[in-house]
């Protein structure tokens, strides 16, 4: 983890902040390098293009957090478009969706586990009618039961349905074993929030060492490991586990972010493995992108750059 990862997120969360970054428009250098698009339209074009290459790719509309059932219906329908467009271009069998509980009413007080099921359930029927499958990107921790109780309500009737893991997250190693079993999507990544050392390994070496633990249980494991990673060192494990247990290629993906790695993208695709790429698009970009920089603070002075020059 970057030294400055936590002061970054902090930073990022101040509503001054926010107002300054947001003012940006969506077209600024920064944040078309991780989102090629506000509109469905653009989510599509990326998509092509990405399969053109030989890539698959899983569709995110950005957005997080509602309090709102109306906000949450509207994100759910959005969705539902955003598969009927998949189908009407033919892009459908290489190309899922991943979708935040939070998005579609989770955080919603009292009745929000049952709202954001009922929404998920819509968007799984939707994506099984076109031949696809939808991922629940997991948030932060204090979502990540809830996010399961849903993912096992999900898969009684749509056992594609795709988790996701955060290696940072103590807790996880125990989660891996009870989600490697046959069939199982799992989406393994380091993790992507702030959060406490009492659930969090904090340091680069720890989440590494736990993500390679992880990555041995899903690859002994009789589910389908995708492994979300830019890291090379753990792209190169990812490898050598998937031999070593006899997966051939096909019974596991790698992932990675639009924008990030696109070399390592297609040399991976080349080389005959399965590579899947994240495509988040919208106008709600900012928790996206805030956590991309602090994963990179590199980044901030190309970002300070558009923001003075308002791009
Ligand atoms: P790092 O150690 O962060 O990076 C390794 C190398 O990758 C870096 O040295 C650099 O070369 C390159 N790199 C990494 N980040 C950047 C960047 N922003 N810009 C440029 N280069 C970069 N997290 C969640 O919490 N929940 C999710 O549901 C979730 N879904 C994900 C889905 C996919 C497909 C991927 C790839 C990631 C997802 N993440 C999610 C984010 C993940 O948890 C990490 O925060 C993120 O992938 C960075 O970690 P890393 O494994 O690439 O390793």
């Amino acid at each position: 983890m970057s030294v400055l990862r936590r002061p970054l997120l902090a930073l990022a969360r101040s509503g001054r902040v926010k107002e300054a970054l947001t003012t940006l428009p969506v077209a600024s250098s920064v944040v078309r390098g991780y989102v090629p698009g506000e509109s469905t339209d653009d989510a599509i074009r990326a998509t092509a293009r990405l399969l053109d290459d030989g890539l698959a790719v899983t569709i995110d509309h950005l957005g997080e957090d509602t309090l709102d059932a109306e906000q949450a219906e509207a994100t759910t329908r959005v969705y539902l478009h955003l598969l009927d467009q998949l189908a009407a271009h033919g892009l459908a069998r290489r190309a899922e969706v991943s979708l935040k509980l939070s998005a579609v009413g989770r955080a919603l007080p009292g009745t929000g586990t049952d709202l954001a099921l009922e929404n998920a359930h819509r968007v799984c029927e939707a994506a099984r009618a076109v031949g696809t499958t939808v991922t629940l990107d997991m948030e932060d921790h204090t979502g990540v039961d809830a996010t399961l109780t849903i993912l096992r309500e999900l898969r009684r009737e749509h056992p594609d349905t795709g988790a996701v893991l955060q290696a940072y997250l103590r807790r996880t190693e125990a989660d891996a074993r009870d989600l490697a079993y046959e069939g199982s999507r799992v989406r393994l990544c380091k993790g992507a929030y702030d959060e406490p050392s009492g659930v969090a390994f904090q340091t680069r070496e720890e989440v590494d060492r736990a993500f390679v633990r992880c990555l041995r249980i899903l690859m002994a494991g009789q589910g389908y490991p995708m492994v979300a990673t830019h890291d090379p060192r753990l792209i190169r494990v990812a490898g050598s586990l998937a031999s070593r247990h006899g997966r051939h290629r096909g019974t596991y993906e790698f992932q990675m972010l639009y924008g990030i790695r696109p070399e390592e993208q297609r040399r991976l695709a080349g080389d005959g493995e399965t590579v899947r790429v994240y495509v988040p698009y919208g106008t709600d970009w900012y928790g996206y992108l805030t956590r991309r920089l602090a994963e990179r603070p590199q980044n901030l002075s190309l970002f300070v750059t558009s923001l003075i020059s308002k791009k």
